[in-house]
């Protein structure tokens, strides 16, 4: 640690939603930790709206709050019990810290996102990991072979999501898919779901720079530019036709209500809407046509045992994500780096924080 730089930072936001660049102490890490020096952090969403709307759904920024949970880093000390991670050793950083005890039925039975008492980096008042200098259970943290840099490492947070909707969703090699909406989580749903086999994919989006990512990312997949106001049920003519036909499946992933409409107005006799996006506390759905054509809606919170699977796609070349981060800052400009990720002119997908 000595030949790094002295002075731990961290990116927080507060009440009066602000954004700011601050120093903090540098942590010792406990026995079963490590300290890692985080190098790569990328922007969420949710990062976002903390920041903006100083909440998401029960989590309220009431005092100032450290943000950043897509992270890698290196490990630059130990904690006394610790033994399988060693200094220099490089991780990507898994953010949701579950109790781990043999009474708790969740953890017990390796549904551990499930886990009432999970501590999540960056969901207040636990501060994140977007700093330079952060201890992390040791049993959480996934070291990196060289292949994977520290960018790729920081995305595989994302890909954890993607990677639990691919697998919940039951989606099947050759079978019809709608992914909705491609932003960040939309997109890695789309190289997981290329990776998987689906075919032929549809992709929609709002905004057109969007769907020409998904197109450079997976060149076979089909786009439909979705026009705000155009119905839902217009939309969804418009997804069968690109398809072919209607949807065996569909991930959903903006969590607007139109846009779950309209995944459930594509969907076949028997089909799916898998809803990863979040949105408002109450929506409405179609609820008859649901009915009356079996169409089953279901939802998705985190992920587990995503990292390893996430570290053998990328590692093996069967998942590319380096094209998705488009703009990248350093820690002392996290500003900035707030401002390109919330700024819809700045056309970016994903905003990482770099600390060398
Ligand atoms: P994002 O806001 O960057 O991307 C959403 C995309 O959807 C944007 O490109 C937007 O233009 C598009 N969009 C919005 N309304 C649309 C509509 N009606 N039709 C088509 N496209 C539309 O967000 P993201 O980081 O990609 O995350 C996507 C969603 O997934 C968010 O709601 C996020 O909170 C949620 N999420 C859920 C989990 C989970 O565990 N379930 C984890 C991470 C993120
Ligand atoms: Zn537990």
């Amino acid at each position: 640690i000595l030949t790094r730089k002295p002075q731990n930072v961290a990116v927080e936001t507060n009440p009066s939603h602000e954004l700011n660049v601050v120093q903090v102490d540098t942590p010792s890490p406990g026995p079963t930790e490590c300290l890692v020096h985080v190098t790569a952090t990328g922007i969420c969403g949710s990062d976002v709206h903390f920041w903006k709307d100083g909440c998401i759904g029960t989590s309220v920024i009431d005092r100032p709050v450290g943000l950043g949970h897509e992270s890698a880093g290196v490990v630059v000390q130990t904690g006394k019990e610790c033994g399988r991670v060693k200094v220099g050793d490089r991780v990507a950083l898994e953010c949701g810290i579950p109790c781990s005890k043999p009474t708790c039925e969740a953890c017990r039975t390796g549904r551990y996102h499930a886990c009432p008492a999970i501590i999540f980096y960056s969901s207040p008042p636990v501060p994140g990991t977007l700093r330079r200098y952060h201890a992390h259970p040791e049993a959480w943290l996934h070291v990196l072979p060289d292949s994977i840099s520290d960018e790729e490492g920081a995305l595989l947070e994302p890909l954890s999501v993607a990677l639990a909707g691919i697998e919940r969703s039951g989606l099947r090699l050759g079978e019809s898919l709608v992914i909705c909406g491609a932003g960040p989580i939309g997109l890695v749903t789309l190289l997981a779901a290329h990776a998987a086999g689906a075919a032929p994919i549809v992709i929609t989006d709002l905004e057109a720079s969007r769907l020409e990512m998904a197109k450079r990312l997976v060149p076979r997949v089909r786009t439909l530019l979705v026009e705000r106001g155009r119905d839902a049920k217009a939309n969804a003519e418009l997804i069968k036709q690109e398809l072919g036909r209607e949807a065996k499946l569909v991930i959903e992933c903006t969590g607007a209500e139109s846009s779950i409409h309209t995944g459930i107005y594509a969907s076949q006799f028997g089909g799916a809407v898998y809803v990863i996006g979040v949105g408002k506390d109450f929506q409405q759905i179609p609820f008859m046509y649901a009915s009356f054509r079996e169409i089953d809606i279901r939802f998705q919170f985190r992920y587990h045992e995503t990292y390893p699977k996430a570290i053998m796609l990328v590692s093996e070349g069967l998942i590319d994500l380096k094209p998705l981060v488009t703009h990248r800052f350093t820690l002392e400009q996290g500003r900035e780096a707030f401002e390109a990720a919330s700024n819809p002119a700045a056309k970016a997908v994903k905003v990482q924080l770099l600390d060398g």
